[in-house]
This record gives C-alpha cells, sequence and structure tokens, in this order.
C-alpha cells in the first residue's frame, strides 16, 4: 500500500486519509457527487477496520506526549486563520459536495472560523476548581480541589448537513482539551473535513492528533465502539444510529446530537409579519437539512390567516437552483432517497399544501402545508427537507400540546410580545438547552428532559467538558494509606480511591469519622467521571 507524507494530494480533488500524520491511499476510492448535478466533484481513499485501528495506534502514541495548552490555543488560533485566508475556497467546497446554496456555505465557513477561534480562547482557559468542602460540617478543615485532564482518544462521527462546521465542532473542543482525535465525517460529504485536515495540519499540529478516515459507517464505527482507547465518542447525525451506537458503548462517554422537528409558536400578539419573515427565511435555508429547520408552526387562530397570507408569497418568492449560483436561496436535498422519501410525505399528508408540494426539475420546491394530521410524518418525524406546516391553534396551551407532541426536543421557538407568555411556553416546553430558534422572538429552554435528540454540547465552553475529566491532583499519589498526623487511629482506606496520603500531605482528615468515603465522593456524586475519582 503505498504512503504518502505530504499533505499535498494528487490532484485538487482527489484527497488521501489522514493516518498519524501520513496522507495514505488505500487502492479503494469512493466518489463524492453534487447532490445537485451528480457529477463527481471528488474522490476520496477509502478506509476500513484496519485504517480506523492504525489510526487509534497513532492518537494513542500522539497523547503520550501531551501538548502543553499555549500549543494548542496557538495551533487553533493558526487553523481560523487559515479558515479566513481559504474562506471562498473552503466554501465552494462545501457547497460542491452538499449542494449547499453559496451563500449559505459562505456562512458556514465563517462559523467554523469562530469555533476554531472560541476553542482557542478556552485552551487557554481550561482549569479544575475548588471544592467548598466547608460546605458541610463534617468537610471543616478540609481542602479539596479537582484538576481538568483530557479524558483520552475521541471518535468523533460527523453527518452531512454541516460538513465543515460540524466537523470543526468535534475537532477544535477535542484539541483544546488535549485529545487526539479520530474522525469520520459522513461519506457524503469528505471533501470539507478532509480540506480542515490540510489547515491543521499547516497549522502545526503533530502526527497523530488528527486522524481522519472515509469509508464504510458501520465498519469504522464498530471500531471505534469497541477499542477501549476510545474514550469518548461524539456523534452527531440521525437518532436511530445515534441511539444505537449509545447502546452499543455502555461504558464509554458518548455525546449525541441528533434530529428534531422544531416547532414555533406564534401568538396573537405577536409582529406577525417578523414571525412570517423569520419562518420563511429559518424552514428553508439549505432546503431545510437543519437539526434546527423550523418544521412544525402553531398559529392561534386570529392571526393565522394573516400569518399565512404573508407566509406564502415569501416562500413562493424564494429562488430555486443551483447552489453555485449567489441568487439561490433553496438548492437540492442530500440525495434521491431523501427526494422520494419527502416527496411521498408530502402526498401521504391530510393538510392542505399551500405553495410548493412538487418538483422544480430535480429540486424539491419549498413546500408550506396548511392543518395536516397530528399523526402525518410531516407532524410527528424528522422532515430535513424543504417543508414547514402551518396549524391554526385556539390558544398558546394547545400550541404547547402539539409543540411537544413528537419524541424530539432539540429546540423551539416562540413569537409574542408578551414575556408571561413566553415563560409560560418556556415552562411548558419539553426541551433541552441548546441556541435557541434562531427565528424565534423567545428561544425556550433549558430543561433536563432527555429526547430523542440526544445530549451533547455544542456551546463553545461546555463542549469541552465533554473530552476534559475532572480528576483530583492526587492521581500521582499512589502509594499506601499512611496514619494521619492527628494520631487518629486509621481505619480502612476510602473504598474508592484506596488513597489517603495525599490528604495527610495537606494536614487533612482523610475521611469521615465512620470510615466511609472520602467526602470529596459523596459531595461531588453528581460529577464523578468514569473510573476513579481521585481526591487532593
Ligand atoms: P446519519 O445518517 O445518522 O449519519 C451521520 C454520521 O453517522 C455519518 O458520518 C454516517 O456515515 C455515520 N453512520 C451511519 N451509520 C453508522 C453506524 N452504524 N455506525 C457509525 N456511524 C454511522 O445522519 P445524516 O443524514 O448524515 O445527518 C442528518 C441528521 O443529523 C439529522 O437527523 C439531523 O437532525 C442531525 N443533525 C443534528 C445536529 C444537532 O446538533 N443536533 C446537527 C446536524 C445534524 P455515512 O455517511 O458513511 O453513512
Amino acid at each position: 500500500m503505498p504512503v504518502y507524507t505530504s499533505f499535498v494530494v494528487a490532484a485538487a480533488n482527489e484527497k488521501r486519509l489522514l493516518v498519524g500524520g501520513d496522507w495514505i491511499d488505500t487502492g479503494d476510492w469512493l466518489e463524492v457527487r453534487s447532490p445537485y448535478s451528480g457529477d463527481v466533484v471528488g474522490r476520496v481513499a477509502k478506509a476500513g477496520a484496519e485504517e480506523t485501528r492504525r489510526a487509534i495506534d497513532a492518537a494513542e502514541l500522539a497523547m503520550q506526549n501531551p501538548l502543553p495548552a499555549h500549543k494548542r490555543a496557538e495551533i487553533l488560533v493558526r487553523v481560523a486563520a487559515g479558515l479566513g485566508r481559504r474562506h471562498e475556497e473552503v466554501a465552494r467546497v462545501i457547497s460542491d459536495e452538499a449542494g449547499k446554496p453559496l451563500k449559505a456555505a459562505r456562512v458556514e465557513a465563517a462559523r467554523a472560523m469562530s469555533t476554531y477561534t472560541f476553542a482557542a480562547v478556552e485552551a487557554r482557559k481550561l482549569a479544575g476548581e475548588m471544592v467548598p468542602m466547608d460546605a458541610a460540617q463534617a468537610g471543616e478543615g478540609k481542602l479539596a480541589f479537582t484538576l481538568r485532564r483530557p479524558i483520552g482518544i475521541v471518535g468523533a462521527i460527523s453527518p452531512f448537513n454541516f460538513p465543515l462546521n460540524l466537523v470543526a465542532h468535534k475537532i477544535a473542543p477535542a484539541l483544546a482539551a488535549g485529545c487526539a482525535v479520530v474522525l469520520k465525517p459522513a461519506s457524503q460529504t469528505p471533501m470539507s473535513a478532509l480540506l480542515l485536515a490540510e489547515l491543521e495540519e499547516e497549522a502545526g499540529l503533530p502526527p497523530g492528533w488528527l486522524n481522519v478516515l472515509v469509508g464504510p459507517a458501520a465498519e469504522i464505527g464498530d471500531v471505534l465502539v469497541e477499542d477501549e482507547r476510545v474514550k469518548l465518542i461524539t456523534f452527531t447525525g440521525s437518532s436511530g444510529v445515534g441511539w444505537k451506537l449509545k447502546e452499543r458503548a455502555p461504558k464509554k462517554r458518548v455525546n449525541l446530537e441528533l434530529g428534531n422537528a422544531t416547532p414555533v409558536i406564534v401568538t396573537a400578539d405577536a409582529d406577525v409579519t417578523a414571525a412570517a419573515t423569520k419562518v420563511s427565511q429559518n424552514a428553508f435555508a439549505f432546503a431545510g437539512q437543519s437539526c434546527i429547520s423550523v418544521q412544525r408552526v402553531y398559529v392561534e387562530r386570529d392571526v393565522y390567516d394573516t400569518f399565512v397570507q404573508t407566509l406564502v408569497p415569501l416562500v413562493n418568492a424564494l429562488k430555486v437552483g443551483d447552489p453555485a449560483d449567489e441568487e439561490t436561496d433553496v438548492g437540492p436535498v442530500i440525495d434521491e432517497d431523501a427526494r422520494e422519501r419527502i416527496i411521498e410525505w408530502i402526498k401521504k399528508t391530510s393538510g392542505e399544501v399551500l405553495a410548493g408540494g412538487d418538483l422544480d426539475g430535480e429540486l424539491i420546491r419549498p413546500t408550506v402545508i396548511a392543518n395536516p394530521g397530528r399523526d402525518d410524518e410531516v407532524s410527528c418525524e424528522e422532515v430535513f427537507g424543504p417543508v414547514c406546516t402551518v396549524t391554526a391553534v385556539d390558544s398558546v396551551d394547545e400550541a404547547i400540546e402539539l409543540a411537544n407532541g413528537t419524541r424530539y426536543g432539540l429546540q423551539a421557538g416562540i413569537f409574542t410580545s408578551s414575556i408571561e407568555t413566553a415563560f409560560r411556553a418556556r415552562a411548558g416546553a419539553r426541551l433541552r438547552w441548546r441556541h435557541g430558534q434562531r427565528g424565534a422572538d423567545v428561544p425556550l429552554g433549558p430543561d433536563a428532559v432527555r429526547r430523542s435528540q440526544g445530549f451533547g454540547q455544542y456551546p463553545r465552553g461546555a463542549a469541552l467538558r465533554g473530552p476534559r475529566d475532572d480528576r483530583g491532583p492526587a492521581r500521582r499519589h499512589r502509594r499506601p494509606f499512611v496514619a494521619p498526623r492527628d494520631g487518629r487511629t486509621p481505619s480502612r482506606p476510602c473504598r474508592r480511591c484506596d488513597r489517603g496520603l495525599a490528604l495527610r500531605r495537606l494536614d487533612l482528615r482523610d475521611r469521615d469519622r465512620r470510615g466511609r468515603d472520602h467526602p470529596l465522593h459523596r459531595v461531588r456524586r453528581r460529577d464523578r467521571p468514569p473510573g476513579r475519582l481521585a481526591v487532593a
């Protein structure tokens, strides 16, 4: 098997895989086609289980020489700068392989730059915390603190719809936290990820810290799940695949960012024109292929007609066509299967099609469906296409009940001029927090309920909590238990960490009077990482 050590690829649209700092050609190629024209826009070397194991070996080796925070931050800053320098090229790669309208692809490229910039800031800020032991009487006179350490190798699996920024969302926080990454981008859109890998290498990322594999998902996924050296799997994609991965990896930390069928409520006191304008933008951007795409709109009956009469002309005015055209608002969906499924769901609905509902050539025209049946797919499943439903409701409570009527709960929004209504909707929405529905007056969240959308963490700082692990510094002091200096008779060591020396060194009591675990284990049970928790 020929191995190339340079990041220069044979042709601009032919990419090899990055494993342990080498760009490898496996002899087997995967074609990447434009969802718009069907033309081949690139070829990528195809990986399997063997390359995945090699990538994990390389990541393990890399992590044996940890990169200090300042170096990690500098590399991340240089990647951000590279994304800035090659912004237009990056946007075109996204647009070509994903069929994303160029103007939306430019936004994605800019967002990836921000992702790296924020990660660089976070890399320098990572720190543990003091534990307020004297919050309980038993903790008086005791001192404890945690250190944040890299959790280990991160296995990252990303979807097609944001082929650059969702890859950036995985790589940048992991590297900021000091973790090596084995990435499997979507097979339909691997070119952006490989371009990003080139930028990482140009930025000075040493070999093994980032490995990129493209190939049969189950084969690569199986190795990531089964190999115990991979400590965290971060997955963004469909609910079915995500939950199966989680089931199969009970001993790993698994972050899931899954699907949604975003509901939005428009109350009678809202600015209806503003609401209709925002819905026309956020339901159809990138042909509705975003996890936060507006899908279901519930409008109070008093303003329903006005809302619909404003929305439909705006939707009909959206320009459908070639993603490379600067004017295009709505391009293709990712492939023929998706197109057929969406058209079938539109045909099956009992609602009235007010706009679109059919094809313009190979493209689905932006579709508005009025009052669909509650059990229609367009009402309860994730369409992931240029379709939104509008339903008249008699009250905000009815809207909340309908909004909650799916297995999803990633996010929602409300257009209202009443803060009281906004809070009521918030209290009634079964969501977890993310970044809220961009279009709405008020994004709704947070909530502890975990539904089919998963429970990963995108918000900038929070994303880092995945790849880091809270550990006490006493990990280094693995010695037998020694009697405390105050002369008390030592009882058996702590059941959880089998240590006492570090506490004694700090002239602290090692355990409570009944000889149970270190108080920290009880105080911080909520935050306990998998495996042992050590105490200062
Ligand atoms: P997908 O079909 O689930 O694929 C996502 C990734 O998983 C791809 O890399 C895919 O590889 C891989 N994969 C598929 N089967 C696998 C298996 N058995 N083991 C391991 N990996 C496997 O999702 P998609 O169609 O690309 O993306 C659309 C979905 O992502 C939507 O549901 C959307 O809502 C969700 N999404 C969620 C968020 C969020 O933040 N919550 C953001 C964006 C997208 P292949 O491409 O090789 O099949």
